[in-house]
């Protein structure tokens, strides 16, 4: 196939979340034909998932510039700008009416799962006039495969579909897949659907980011109408500073709040805290589980477990990209010009400087890993960072590539990082902590 051929067809995007939608309305606005693959029959079902969870940014910052100038043309309404939404207000109230605007919805495929990624007729070790073939993007759907030629893929598809094990070693821990059943991987909606599931239960609450939290937070407030109910958390940090964070530093309050809630809690001992915890082993015996594991090089056994809550993290698929020319950091997984600035090793904020196609090229021209599938396992992940990456993404894929090169983002700060203080000694950065020189860029601002 030719070049200007090549140029006629659509660009794919992967997944319905915020960022893939943000990337549909910015191909609109730009005249770009565009397909949109959604594994599941609804738009953005990883939201759909957490949708009882309130968000911690404010609607100010989760939503979109160009799918607002979209969405202002039809009915509607500007949420408030300081709101905290919940996940189903962002699909009800955002998502979904984005994704209904006859701008976008035609090109939708909702129920196809992509499966492979390539490009026509060659395989990943081709390298003779690569650029001139076109990407396929092959599809399951009801059962059967589909094959999409285009011209460029973005691939928006997340992480939270593919969560961590709880072994610590990032492996099933021994027992953990027999015991699935008592395993839920994720923020399940404790107060509403699955209160008979842990009302008066022994639950082990296993993670320590912003979803255990919420776990947390629900399952005591379950403990006041059901005081049976107890609550093991066990975190492999040695103590909980970082997961308090920056409390009334956080430039987002509702996210400084989780630190101070979490505090309460402690105080008031309504939850048991083990620290220190490598899990390694879950046996069943009547019913109840027994966690076994290593606690400060110590054998360690927690008995009478009725439910694990498993908030351990995600992490990217790349099982349908195997065609496709790559450059994954090896530690982060995260899009490689980004690991320096989110590894979880040293930052535990999120705070990176402006970045979008330059960064995030890959080595297969034309393909591109964006939202919160960027950063690999980093967790720190916002959905203003995705938006100006698809905004930059877009202008490159149309040839604007001065406004693809001219990025511009300011997220709200932690108020804390977890970078230690000799981090100019692990020479992983050069002269700052989170919004630090990696990528070169003038306008950075730190975070700590
Ligand atoms: C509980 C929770 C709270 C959060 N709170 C905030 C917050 O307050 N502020 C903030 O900025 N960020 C927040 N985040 C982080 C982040 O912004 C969200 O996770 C956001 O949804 C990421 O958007 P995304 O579009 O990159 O991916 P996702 O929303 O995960 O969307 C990916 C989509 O791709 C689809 N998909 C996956 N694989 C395939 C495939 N092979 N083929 C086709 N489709 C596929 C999925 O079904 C899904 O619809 C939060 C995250 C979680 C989990």
């Amino acid at each position: 196939m030719q070049t200007s051929n090549l140029q006629t067809l659509p660009v794919a995007i992967i997944g319905s979340g915020p960022v893939g939608l943000a990337a549909a309305a910015h191909l609109v606005k730009r005249n770009i034909p565009f397909l949109l693959f959604e594994a599941q029959e609804q738009v953005a079902a990883n939201v759909k998932s957490w949708e009882h969870v309130q968000v911690f940014s404010p609607w100010e910052f989760n939503l979109d510039a160009a799918t607002v100038e979209l969405l202002e043309e039809s009915a509607w309404q500007y949420p408030d700008k300081k709101a905290l939404p919940t996940g189903k207000e962002l699909i009800e109230n955002y998502l979904q009416p984005l994704s209904e605007l006859p701008s976008i919805a035609p090109n939708i495929r909702f129920g196809h799962r992509v499966i492979a990624v390539n490009r026509k007729n060659l395989d990943k070790l081709k390298t003779r006039n690569r650029e001139r073939h076109p990407f396929v993007v092959q599809t399951s759907h009801n059962g059967q495969h589909h094959h999409f030629e285009v011209r460029a893929v973005i691939d928006a598809s997340g992480t939270w579909q593919t969560p961590n094990p709880v072994g610590s070693g990032g492996v099933f821990a021994v027992g953990e897949a027999e015991n699935f059943s008592k395993i839920f991987y994720g923020i399940p909606n404790i107060l509403k659907e699955n209160t008979r599931r842990y009302a008066n239960k022994n639950i082990l609450v296993v993670g320590s980011g912003h979803s255990a939290a919420q776990v947390l937070f629900n399952l005591s407030e379950l403990t006041d109408s059901y005081p049976h109910t107890h609550i093991h958390w066990v975190i492999r940090k040695g103590n909980v500073k970082s997961i308090i964070g920056g409390k009334d530093k956080d430039q987002l309050p509702a996210r400084g709040a989780i630190g101070k809630q979490l505090e309460r809690l402690l105080e008031e001992e309504k939850l048991q805290l083990h620290t220190g915890f490598h899990l390694h082993q879950i046996g069943e015996e009547n019913g109840q589980l027994t966690v076994t594991g290593l606690q400060n090089e110590q054998n360690m056994v927690i008995e009478g477990i009725d439910e694990i809550i498993a908030c351990t993290g995600s992490r990217p698929d790349f099982t349908f990209l195997r065609e496709v020319r790559l450059d994954v950091h090896p530690v982060v997984e995260s899009v490689t010009a980004l690991a320096d600035l989110i590894d979880p090793n040293v930052h535990s904020c999120g705070t990176v400087p402006p970045h979008g196609a330059v960064e995030l090229q890959q080595p297969e021209k034309d393909f591109y890993v964006v939202g919160m599938k960027s950063y690999g396992r980093a967790p720190t992940f916002l959905m203003a960072t995705g938006y100006e990456q698809v905004r930059s993404v877009v202008a490159a894929l149309s040839g604007d590539w001065k406004a693809a090169k001219k990025v511009n983002l300011v997220l709200p700060e932690t108020g804390v990082c977890g970078a230690p203080e000799p981090i100019s000694k692990l020479k992983v950065l050069t002269n700052a902590c989170c919004g630090g020189g990696t990528l070169k860029k003038k306008n950075v601002g730190g975070c700590c």
